[in-house]
């Protein structure tokens, strides 16, 4: 399959089996915001409660926060983000259609503007001066629209997390080095969206803010870059051949060090296909050091030990929900021929599958649907997510399942009536084997740790 193919084929699939819709379709849709259907929000979930196992809840030095969305709008002004949360803008002068330039050069391989052709009309060259572009979304707050109760729709979540820092360090009575996670929405109005829901103007992030004494950032930057990586191939099960580093070369005003973790997605993602779906930043003392001017207060980390007091320095790890879940889709699709047929599967890991099990009465009859749903119920019991299918053919049942990327098929038949035993297909090797009715719960549990 053609790797540019990937996209549409993900795009088809996924609205033909509930994981992603085209938001407010029904009005004719929008091109830079998606809903997600009834396995995509499964999945997503899935991705981001990994997240919080692996950051929050399996160790001692990271505690969770959920900010809210509206902030004081002073916060934008000291994080940079009212000055420089800008990209640069261009129109094109024969048909309007507005590019960010960095991603206009990059679709269209031009190394510079006046050799880019415009995607939409062909023209080449005919564009306007580049200007820059805030991406916050503006609104107000209360009934009076006035500059003075402008707020934004905050871009990233990082700064809810900067804002209650010695809130968390008190109550949690933690230590320096210690991390504050969230999950939770950003808005950026982004001036080129598009690729699916690799860019959009509302999206999830999965943040967390490492703060540690001034000299040690070098080696916990290193320490974060690795785990990251590791956590992208270990828990999410991208596969490493599809997963690198990239150190970036020019650095944002508030960095030290900082690079992407890169997925190939194919297509016209990113740099020949290879897009970020986590930054690692090494952000120094710049937004404690902002906000404590700001502010006026002091936000000095104070050892108790030494009695040292000063600013800590911050390692951001900054991971996309949606961006992790689309890779998680890219990675997982794949075409085969089966007895001259094609078979679509997303063999996606069976520990984030939206669903865990297809139960499938072999008939209609001799009691095979009451038994297949006895099955089914217990299975949702033991909170292990099932899909109970009775209608068409066997084959067609599987095949439907496959598409959703369910990876096991419990099948009743004859023999379960008779000698209490049911068989389990296995998703991506089609293999089945018979297990006894009272194991499925402890066998599928097993399987998709
Ligand atoms: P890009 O260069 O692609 O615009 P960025 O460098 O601005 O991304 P960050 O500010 O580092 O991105 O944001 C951290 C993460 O948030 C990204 O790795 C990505 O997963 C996610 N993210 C950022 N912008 C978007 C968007 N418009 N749509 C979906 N996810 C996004």
């Amino acid at each position: 399959m053609a790797e540019h193919d990937l996209m549409e084929k993900l795009v088809s699939l996924a609205k033909r089996r509930g994981y992603v819709f085209q938001s407010s379709e029904i009005y004719g849709g929008t091109g830079s915001v998606w809903d997600y259907g009834p396995l995509g929000v499964e999945l997503k979930r899935n991705v981001k409660e990994a997240w919080w196992r692996t950051m929050v809840h399996e160790r001692d030095d990271i505690e969770g926060l959920d900010a809210a969305i509206l902030m004081h709008p002073r916060v934008w002004e000291a994080s940079g983000h009212v000055a420089n949360f800008t990209d640069p803008l261009v129109e094109c002068k024969n048909c309007h259609r507005r590019y960010r330039v960095d991603i206009l050069l990059a679709e269209t391989g031009a190394a510079e503007l006046d050799a880019a052709r415009c995607l939409a009309c062909g023209k080449t060259g005919t564009w306007t001066e580049p200007r820059q572009f805030n991406l916050m979304f503006k609104t107000f707050i209360g009934p009076v629209e006035e500059e003075s109760s402008v707020v934004y729709l905050r871009p990233e979540t990082a700064q809810g997390i900067y804002v209650n820092f010695l809130n968390v360090q008190t109550t949690a009575r933690q230590r320096v080095p210690f991390g504050i996670a969230q999950i939770g929405k950003a808005f950026r109005n982004e001036i080129t969206p598009g690729n699916f829901t690799f860019r959009t103007r509302e999206f999830e992030q999965m943040e967390m803010q490492f703060f540690v004494e001034p000299g040690s950032d070098a080696e916990w930057f290193e320490r974060w870059r690795e785990s990251r990586l590791n956590w992208m191939r270990d828990v999410v099960g991208l596969a490493s051949n599809r997963l690198r580093y990239h150190p970036h070369e020019k650095l944002a005003h508030y960095a030290s060090a900082a690079g992407d973790i890169e997925f190939f997605f194919g297509g016209t993602i990113g740099d020949e296909g290879w897009g970020e779906i986590e930054g690692i930043h090494n952000r120094t003392d710049f937004d404690l050091g902002r906000h404590q001017e700001y502010s006026g207060k002091r936000l000095e980390y104070i050892d108790p030990g030494t009695q040292k007091r000063y600013l800590p320095y911050i390692i951001e790890t900054s991971a996309g929900a949606d961006r992790v879940t689309l890779a998680v889709l890219a990675d997982a699709y794949r075409e085969e021929e089966v007895e001259g047929e094609t078979r679509v599967v997303l063999g996606i890991k069976p520990s984030l599958a939206p669903l865990k099990v297809g139960v499938f009465p072999l008939v209609k009859k001799d009691g095979m649907p009451e038994r297949a749903t006895a099955i089914h119920e217990e299975l949702r019991r033991q909170g292990i997510p099932s899909f109970y299918d009775e209608a068409g053919a066997i084959g067609r049942r599987y095949r439907r399942q496959d598409e959703a990327g369910t990876p096991f098929g419990i099948t009743i038949d004859g023999e379960t009536t008779e000698k209490g035993t049911v068989t389990v297909r296995d998703r991506d090797t089609m293999q089945q084997e018979r297990i006894a009715e009272d194991r499925i719960v402890e066998y599928v549990r097993e399987r998709v740790k």
